[in-house]
C-alpha cells in the first residue's frame, strides 16, 4: 500500500539524514569535514522498516522478539532496543480507533442483515484482536524509529555544538 501511495506521490518519505547534512553544512563545514560525507550511510525507511519489524538504525528484521514484545537488542547491529522509552501511548490511542473502526462496522452489518449473535461474535473479536495487535506492533516500530531517529540527531547537534 505504501509503494502504491508512493507512485502516486501521496506518501514521501521523511528524510532526516538531509536536514542534518543541511545543518552540518550551514554550522561548521570546516571543523568536522569528515561528517559532511557526500554519500552519508543510507537510513533504512521509516514506513518500510516498520512494517518489516526492522531494526531502525540497520534496518534489519528482528525488532520484535514476542507479538508485541521488543527484542533485548538487534542480532545484526547491536543496538540496545531495552533504552528506548516507547510507553503505552501507542496502545490507548489504538483503542480508540481499532474501537470506532469495529463498532461503525458492526452496527452496518446489524443495520443491514440483522445477523444473530454469534455471527457477530465470530466475526468482530478476532478482528479487533488481529487489528489491534498488527497495528500496535506496527505503531511501536514507528515511534522507536522516530525516538531511535532524535537521539541520533540529537547527538549529531550536541556535537556540533561541543567546544572548538
Ligand atoms: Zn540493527
Amino acid at each position: 500500500m505504501v509503494l502504491a501511495l508512493r507512485r502516486r506521490r501521496l506518501a514521501v518519505p521523511v528524510h532526516l539524514d538531509l536536514r542534518l547534512g543541511q545543518q552540518l553544512r550551514r554550522g561548521s563545514a570546516g571543523q568536522y569535514p569528515a561528517l559532511i560525507d557526500p554519500a552519508p550511510p543510507p537510513t533504512p525507511d521509516l514506513l518500510l522498516t516498520a512494517l518489516r519489524g526492522g531494526c531502525p538504525r540497520c534496518g534489519e528484521a528482528g525488532l520484535f522478539s514476542g507479538v508485541v514484545t521488543f527484542a533485548p537488542r538487534c542480532r545484526h547491529c547491536g543496538l540496545d532496543f531495552a533504552s528506548f522509552n516507547v510507553g503505552d501511548g501507542a496502545a490507548s490511542f489504538l483503542i480508540f480507533i481499532v474501537g470506532g473502526i469495529i463498532l461503525g462496522l458492526a452496527l452496518w452489518l446489524e443495520l443491514s442483515f440483522a445477523p444473530p449473535i454469534w455471527l457477530h461474535a465470530l466475526l468482530w473479536i478476532p478482528l479487533a484482536t488481529g487489528l489491534t495487535l498488527g497495528l500496535l506492533r506496527l505503531a511501536k516500530a514507528i515511534l522507536i524509529a522516530m525516538e531511535y531517529r532524535h537521539e541520533a540527531a540529537a547527538a549529531l547537534s550536541e556535537a556540533n555544538d561541543g567546544p572548538d
